[in-house]
C-alpha cells in the first residue's frame, strides 16, 4: 500500500489494517509525518511536530509483534489541539504568553489516548486561547482552509480540522466552547463532536470559560469520531465537573447507524429560528435538501420555535469574557510563561508581560469581561446573561419535548476569505449564532458534511440531541453521512487540488 493511500484511509480502516499486521505504525505514522512535511507549509495546521512520533510507533509496533492484545486505535496517529496540555511538546494554546511552554502532565483526553496506543503527531494551531472563529487570532499566524488556501478553516480549532481535512492526520482532538469544534469541521468538510458538557474530561484542557468548554474529536468520518469519543470519554476524578456515568459505545452507534439505511421512528426538529435569512442561500438550500432527504429515510420532521436564540451571542459574549478573564488572571509572569524582565514592582512586570504576550483578541475580552464582572454592572450585564442562558435551556427543554435531535446549519456561510472579518468583531461573533446555543445549555452537538455551497467550499448539517444522548448523535449521523455519501460520492475524495504537495 502507497503512502497516499494511507493518509486517505479512514482512522477505522487504518486501525484494521494496523491489527491485522498489513501496515505498522511506524508506516502509517511516516505516511503522516510525510504527508505533513509535504502540505503544511501552504497550510500551517501545525504549530508543533512530534519528533517523538516514530519512536512512539515503533514502540507499538514491538509490543504487538510481542503478542501483546492492543486497543483498537493502537498505532494510529492522531492531532492534538494546541489547547491541550502534553507531556513533552510545547503546549501554547496559540498565545505569545505560554510561548515554549512544555507541561509537566498529559490532559486527560492526550493521556487517554495515549493509554489506547495512537501516536500523537503533533499540536495544532488555533486562534489565541481558542477565541475566535478563523484561527486568524493565532500569535502563530493564520492556518489556511485546503480547499481555497485564501479561505479561513474555522476557528478556533481550525488547525485541527484543516489537518483533518488535507489527510495529515486522520482524526485529531479539538475543544469547543461555541462552536469550536463543529464550526471549523463544518467549512472543512470534516466531522466534529462537541460532547455533552462534563461527557469529557476537562483536566489539562486550558481553560477559556469553564462552564462552556468541552473537548472532543474531529475526523473524516462519523464513525472516526465516535471510536475517538470512546477513547477519551468518561469520568475523571481531576475534573470536578466531569459525569459519573456509563456511556454506551458510540462506535457501535455510529456502525448501527451506518448500517441501518433508516431514520424510521427519529421526530427530527427544524429549528425555525436557525433557518432565516441569516443564513447564506447556498447553505439553505443544501440544509433543506438535506431535511427532504431525512424525511426520505423515515424521520419525521417537525419545526420547532427557539425565541430566545436571538439573544444567544449577545449572552454568550459576556458570559465567555467573564469566565475568561478570569481564567487568564493566571497567566501572571510568575507561574507560566513569558516575563519581560523590567525594573519595578512585581505588578510592572506583570502588566508588561500580559501586555506582551497577549494578542488583540485576547485583551478586547479580557476588558470586556472584567468589566462585565465589576461592582455596580454585574447584575444588568453577567446576571442578565445568566438569565438569558436558562431561558435558552428552557427552549430546548420545549424542543426536546417534540423531537429526539434538532438540526440546523452548522455556520451561516461556508468558509469566509482570510481577513474579512479581522477588523470586525461583532461580524465574527455573529458568525457563531448556529454554534453557541448547545454551549449555553451544556447539550451535545455534532457537525457532519452535506455537500458542497455555490463556492464548491463545504456546508455543513449541525445535530443537537439532549444531555447525555450523544449516541442519538452517532446513530443519527451516520445514517445520514451514509445517504448523503451516496448523493455527493464522498465530497472529500473528489475535490480539485488547493495544495501543490500532493492532489486532495
Ligand atoms: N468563535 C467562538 C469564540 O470566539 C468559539 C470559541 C470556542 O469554541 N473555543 O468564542
Amino acid at each position: 500500500m502507497t503512502s497516499q493511500d494511507l493518509t486517505r484511509s479512514s482512522g477505522a480502516e487504518l486501525a484494521g489494517l494496523l491489527a491485522a499486521g498489513d501496515v505498522s505504525s511506524v508506516e502509517a505514522t511516516q505516511a503522516h509525518l510525510d504527508r505533513i512535511a509535504a502540505v503544511d507549509g501552504e497550510l500551517h495546521a501545525f504549530l508543533h511536530v512530534n519528533a517523538g512520533a516514530l519512536d512512539e510507533a515503533r514502540a507499538i509496533d514491538d509490543r504487538r509483534a510481542a503478542g501483546e492484545r492492543l486497543h483498537e486505535l493502537a498505532g494510529a496517529p492522531v492531532a492534538i489541539k494546541d489547547v491541550l496540555c502534553t507531556i513533552g511538546m510545547p503546549s501554547t494554546s496559540g498565545s505569545r504568553i505560554l510561548e515554549g511552554w512544555v507541561p509537566p502532565y498529559d490532559a486527560t483526553p492526550v493521556a487517554r489516548l495515549k493509554a489506547a496506543g495512537l501516536v500523537a503527531l503533533g499540536k495544532t494551531n488555533m486562534d489565541e486561547f481558542a477565541m475566535g472563529s478563523s484561527t486568524e487570532h493565532s500569535a502563530y499566524g493564520p492556518t489556511r482552509n485546503p480547499w481555497d488556501l485564501e479561505r479561513i478553516p474555522g476557528g478556533s480549532g481550525g488547525g485541527s480540522a484543516a489537518a483533518v481535512a488535507a489527510f495529515e492526520a486522520p482524526f485529531a482532538l479539538g475543544s469547543d466552547t461555541g462552536g469550536s469544534i463543529r464550526q471549523p469541521a463544518a467549512v472543512t468538510g470534516s466531522v466534529g463532536v462537541k460532547p455533552t458538557y462534563g461527557g469529557v474530561s476537562r483536566y489539562g484542557a486550558i481553560a477559556l470559560a469553564s462552564s462552556l468548554d468541552q473537548v472532543g474529536p474531529v475526523s473524516r468520518t462519523v464513525l472516526d469520531s465516535a471510536l475517538i469519543h470512546d477513547v477519551i470519554g468518561g469520568h475523571d476524578p481531576h475534573d470536578s465537573t466531569s459525569l459519573q456515568r456509563e456511556w454506551p459505545s458510540f462506535a457501535a452507534a455510529a456502525r448501527e447507524g451506518a448500517a441501518s439505511g433508516s431514520l424510521a421512528g427519529l421526530k427530527v426538529g427544524v429549528i425555525r429560528e436557525l433557518d432565516t435569512d441569516g443564513i447564506a442561500a447556498d447553505v439553505a438550500a443544501r440544509f433543506h435538501e438535506t431535511v427532504a432527504l431525512i424525511e426520505r429515510a423515515g424521520g419525521e420532521v417537525v419545526e420547532v420555535s427557539m425565541p430566545s436564540v436571538e439573544y444567544a451571542v449577545a449572552a454568550y459574549y459576556l458570559i465567555l469574557p467573564a469566565e475568561a478573564s478570569s481564567n487568564l488572571a493566571r497567566f501572571d509572569s510568575v507561574r507560566f510563561g513569558l516575563r519581560v524582565e523590567q525594573g519595578g514592582t512585581v505588578e510592572d512586570v506583570m502588566a508588561a508581560s500580559r501586555e506582551a504576550g497577549f494578542g488583540p483578541e485576547v485583551k478586547r475580552r479580557i476588558i470586556l469581561g472584567t468589566y462585565a464582572l465589576s461592582a455596580g454592572y454585574y447584575d444588568a450585564y453577567y446576571g442578565s446573561a445568566q438569565q438569558v442562558r436558562t431561558l435558552i435551556q428552557r427552549d430546548f427543554d420545549a424542543a426536546f419535548a417534540q423531537a429526539d435531535v434538532l438540526v440546523s446549519p452548522s455556520a451561516p456561510t461556508t468558509a469566509f476569505r482570510l481577513g474579512e472579518k479581522i477588523d470586525d468583531p461583532l461580524a465574527m461573533y455573529a458568525n457563531d449564532i448556529t454554534t453557541i446555543p448547545a454551549n449555553l445549555a451544556g447539550i451535545p452537538g455534532m457537525s457532519i458534511p452535506m455537500g458542497l455551497g455555490d463556492d464548491g467550499l463545504p456546508v455543513g448539517l449541525q445535530l443537537l440531541a439532549p444531555h447525555f444522548e450523544d449516541v442519538r448523535l452517532y446513530r443519527a449521523g451516520a445514517t445520514i453521512e451514509a445517504l448523503l455519501a451516496e448523493q455527493w460520492g464522498g465530497i472529500l475524495a473528489t475535490k480539485a487540488p488547493a495544495l501543490t504537495g500532493g492532489a486532495r
